[in-house]
C-alpha cells in the first residue's frame, strides 16, 4: 500500500480498514495481548514465540486491583492511594475500569481466579495459550520461531501493528529510536540497578501471614543479611502460602553464584546467608507447627528499574521520509520490553499496559497519532507509578535492614 493511501486509511481511524497485528512473544504479556485483541473487530491477530513448550514454574503475584469493578475497589488495591490518584485522574481511571468490564466472560474468569493468589507462570502461560486456541473462530495465528529485527522488519506492512511483547531483551526497544544525525547514538532505555539479590522462593503447608513486626522479629538473629519475604496464600489453595523472600548481596557475592540453585549449594557455599534464610523459616516453623512443601528456589538476579523512553514508533513516524522499515508500522512495546519493575509487580505492570492497548484499539474513531500519543501518555503514567513505589520499597528495606542502629538510619534519611 503507498504511503498515502496508507494515510488516508489512518486519518478515517482504525475501524475503517483490517489490520494485521503482529505480537512478537508469547509470554504472559503477549498472550494477554493477544487474547484481547482477538475479539476486536477489524484485527487480525499474529502471535510469533520461539519456545516451543511453557516451563516456567516460578511462583508470581499477580496485583488484585487487575480484577477491579469499580474506582473505588481499584483505588483501595493500592498501598500508595495518593501516589496513584497524583498519576491518575479519577475520569481515566473510570474509562480504565469501564473498558474492564467489557472483558470477554472467559478472559475475566482467569483473571479473577488468579488475583486469589500466587500462581504458577506456566499455569497462566498455558491457560491463556488454551483460551485462545480454543475460542470460535479465532482470528489469532500462532508462529514458532525466533524472531529478529530483520525478519519483522521484512514482514510487516505499511499500517500493520506491531506489538513488542519479547520482554527485558526487548527485541525492538532500541529500534524505535532514529539513528540520524540529530539522535545519533541516542539510548531508548533508562536503566537503574537498584540492587542484587537472592529471591527464595518455597511453599508452606500453611495459611501465614507475615507483616512489617513480623519481618523484624524474624530477622532479629540475622546481624548481616536480612531475609525479607513477601507471604500470600497460592491461588488454588487457601491453605497453602508462597513465600518469596529477598536477601540483598553484593554484586561480588553475586558473581561468585550460579543464577539458579537449591538451598543447599547456599548452606554449603555461603552459610551465613543461608543462616538468614533458615533462621527466619526455622521461627515460622515454630510459631505455625507447619512446614515447607517441596524445595527452595533460588534465584540469583540484578534487580533493575527501567523503562523505555519511547515506547511507541511516533518518532519514526515523524521520518517517515527516512524510509526505515517500522516507520509506516505502529510499534509498541508491552510488558517487560516497555518497562521493568524491581519488586515483582512486572506482569501486572504488562497487564494494565495491554488492557489500555485493548482499550485505544477498540475505539474505532481514534486517530492513529491519538493512539500512539494516548499509549505514550499511559506507558509514561505507569512508569512514573511504579518508579515511586519502587523507590520507596527500596528506601523501607534499606531503612529495615539498619533499623537498630541509630546513626546508620540518620545516613539514610533527609528531611528537608
Ligand atoms: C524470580 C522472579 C520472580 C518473579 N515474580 C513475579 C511476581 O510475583 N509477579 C510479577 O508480576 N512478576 C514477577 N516476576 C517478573 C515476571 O516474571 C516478568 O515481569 C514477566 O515474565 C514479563 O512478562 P513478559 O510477557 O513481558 O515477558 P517474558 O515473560 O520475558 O516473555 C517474553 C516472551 O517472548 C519470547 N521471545 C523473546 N524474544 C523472542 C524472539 N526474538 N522471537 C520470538 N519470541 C521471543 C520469549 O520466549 C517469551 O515467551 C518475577 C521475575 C523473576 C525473575
Amino acid at each position: 500500500m503507498a504511503l498515502n493511501e496508507l494515510q488516508s486509511v489512518e486519518h478515517s481511524g482504525l475501524g475503517q480498514a483490517t489490520r494485521r497485528a503482529h505480537v512478537i512473544g508469547a509470554g504472559p504479556v503477549g498472550l494477554m495481548v493477544a487474547a484481547l485483541l482477538q475479539p476486536i473487530e477489524g484485527l487480525s491477530v499474529v502471535l510469533y514465540e520461539k519456545r516451543a513448550g511453557y516451563t516456567r514454574l516460578r511462583m508470581v503475584h499477580l496485583e488484585p486491583y487487575l480484577a477491579a469493578d469499580s474506582v473505588e475497589s481499584y483505588r483501595d488495591g493500592h498501598i500508595d492511594q495518593d501516589d496513584l490518584q497524583a498519576i491518575f485522574d479519577h475520569d481515566g481511571l473510570k474509562e480504565i475500569i469501564g473498558f474492564r468490564q467489557t472483558i470477554e466472560p472467559d478472559l475475566k474468569a482467569l483473571l479473577d481466579e488468579w488475583t486469589l493468589g500466587f500462581c504458577p507462570l506456566n499455569e497462566i502461560e498455558d491457560s491463556l495459550s488454551l483460551l485462545i486456541e480454543s475460542r470460535p473462530g479465532s482470528r489469532v495465528q500462532r508462529i514458532t520461531g525466533v524472531m529478529s529485527l530483520a525478519d519483522v522488519q521484512a514482514l510487516v506492512d505499511p499500517g500493520d501493528i506491531v506489538i513488542d511483547c519479547t520482554g527485558r531483551n526487548s527485541l525492538l526497544r532500541d529500534a524505535l529510536v532514529p539513528r540520524d544525525d540529530e539522535f545519533e547514538g541516542g539510548e531508548n532505555t533508562v536503566n537503574l540497578q537498584v540492587e542484587c539479590a537472592l529471591v527464595v522462593t518455597f511453599l508452606y503447608d500453611k495459611n501465614y501471614s507475615c507483616n512489617e513486626y513480623c519481618k523484624y522479629y524474624k530477622n532479629s538473629e540475622n546481624p548481616n543479611y536480612k531475609f525479607i519475604p513477601s507471604v500470600s496464600r497460592t491461588f488454588y489453595d487457601d491453605d497453602v502460602s508462597c513465600v518469596t523472600g529477598i536477601i540483598r548481596i553484593t554484586p561480588d557475592e553475586a558473581e561468585l553464584m550460579p543464577t539458579q540453585f537449591r538451598g543447599e549449594w547456599l548452606r554449603e557455599n555461603f552459610p551465613e546467608i543461608a543462616a538468614s534464610m533458615d533462621n527466619f523459616i526455622a521461627r515460622m516453623e515454630s510459631e505455625t507447627h507447619g512446614q515447607i512443601v517441596g524445595d527452595l528456589d533460588i534465584i540469583s538476579i540484578p534487580l533493575n528499574l527501567y523503562h523505555a523512553h519511547n515506547a511507541t514508533s511516533r518518532l519514526l513516524r515523524e521520518r517517515v521520509e527516512s524510509g526505515h522499515p517500522l516507520s509506516t508500522a505502529l510499534v509498541f512495546l508491552v510488558g517487560d520490553s516497555a518497562i521493568g519493575s524491581p519488586y515483582f509487580q512486572s506482569i501486572s505492570l504488562g497487564f494494565e499496559c495491554a488492557m489500555y492497548l485493548a482499550q485505544l484499539f477498540s475505539q474505532p474513531d481514534l486517530d492513529i497519532d491519538e493512539i500512539l500519543d494516548l499509549y505514550e501518555r499511559y506507558v509514561y503514567k505507569q512508569w512514573m507509578y511504579v518508579y515511586i513505589r519502587s523507590k520507596l520499597i527500596k528506601h523501607h528495606k534499606d531503612i529495615f535492614e539498619v533499623l537498630d542502629d541509630k546513626m546508620g538510619l540518620l545516613e539514610l534519611i533527609r528531611l528537608y
